[in-house]
């Protein structure tokens, strides 16, 4: 359920109007959007008393919510939420944010050496995975602290905030003190216990999408961290499994135009794990721009050819530079600009 406030109301009637929820039960969320406060509750809803609250000072209206996610719902939230990456770096603005680098941390002259070149074309964060969570036991598993540490001495060499992917909650606070940004992946995307734990955390949460999961449990998931008081999450499409083989994944862009509709939260493109095909990423780097994304997160691999993981979907730095310029101009046409 949400109180929609009157245009002009007192400071008393606004505590009035979240009291008479709390007592039904409920925490109460304030949105003060830019033309109205809003007063979601969050939590089970079924004891608050629609005519009595419609009829305090101050509220407008009461409207009941259908949807099961309540925090992550944009009726919470008319506004966008503009999420702090750390380092001075948002997303969820006019500015798209670029997020790139390789799939894993591999050395220390890889990670510096393409943490260099991205920002250099205009990447705004990067990327780089310490714990792989790999289909095979066999596969290379990530360099683990080692890769979280060379990810900080880039971060120190270029001021770009780090976004890696946290894999158990063991390492939650090892990562709460070194990255900027937790990655929680396609995986893990339904590992309640885990949501619940990176929920407890300050630290920004890159959500990504399950394998085959429905935008409404991907909200959901979403719903988990909010739920316990961690409203910064941003959501990723990185593409789901359909019948089609040809590509690894389907991306799925009409997701991003639905989240966008039904959240406040951003939302932000993987197209390289979405196609898995390194020649695919420009065009659908652009399409997803067009779509109304608000970033993209890119694999770059200086070495594709010899990467131990993804190499496959990884473009060059090269490429990625060319990539830059066609992003601006596709962002400009959208009222977005890089
Ligand atoms: C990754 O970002 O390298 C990754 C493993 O992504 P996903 O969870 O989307 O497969
Ligand atoms: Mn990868």
């Amino acid at each position: 359920m949400v109180l929609i406030m009157k245009s002009k109301f007192t400071q008393e009637q606004l505590q009035e109007a979240i009291a008479a929820m709390e007592t039904g039960g409920v925490k109460v969320m304030v949105s003060k959007g830019s033309e109205t406060t809003i007063l979601g509750a969050e939590g089970n809803s079924a004891k608050l008393d629609e005519e009595y609250l419609s009829q305090l000072p101050g509220v407008e209206r009461v409207m009941r919510v259908s949807e099961p996610f309540k925090a992550a719902n944009r009726k919470y939230h008319p506004d966008d939420s503009v999420i702090d990456m750390g380092r001075g770096v948002t997303v969820g603005g006019k500015k798209l944010a670029v997020i790139a680098g390789p799939c894993s941390v591999e050395s220390e002259a890889q990670i510096v050496a393409v943490a260099q070149a991205v920002k250099e074309s205009g990447a705004v964060a990067m990327r780089g995975g310490a714990y792989k969570p790999r289909t095979s036991p066999y596969s290379f598993q990530g360099m683990g602290v080692e890769g979280v540490r060379l990810l900080m001495e880039a971060r120190e060499k270029t001021g770009m905030p780090i976004v890696t992917e946290l894999m158990s909650a063991d390492q939650l606070p090892f990562f709460e003190e070194c990255v900027d940004v937790i990655q929680i992946g396609a995986r893990n995307m339904q590992n309640f216990d885990l949501l619940k734990k990176v929920g407890r955390s300050k630290k920004p949460i890159l959500l990504k999408r399950g394998l085959s999961s429905t935008i409404e449990e991907w909200l959901m998931s979403a719903e988990y961290i909010m739920a316990e008081g961690n409203k910064n999450v941003i959501l990723c499409e990185r593409g789901i499994r359909t019948f089609e083989t040809y590509t690894r994944n389907t991306l799925d862009l009409s997701a991003v135009l639905a989240v966008k509709q039904l959240s406040h939260l951003p939302v932000v493109v993987d197209p390289s794990h979405a196609c898995g095909k390194a020649w695919m990423v420009e065009r659908m780097a652009m399409a997803a721009v067009t779509a109304g994304a608000d970033g993209l997160i890119i694999e770059v691999h200086n070495d594709p050819k010899n990467a131990l993981c993804d190499g496959a979907q990884s473009i060059t730095p090269q490429q990625f530079e060319a990539l830059m310029p066609k992003l601006a101009a596709v962002a400009a046409c959208v009222g977005r600009e890089i």
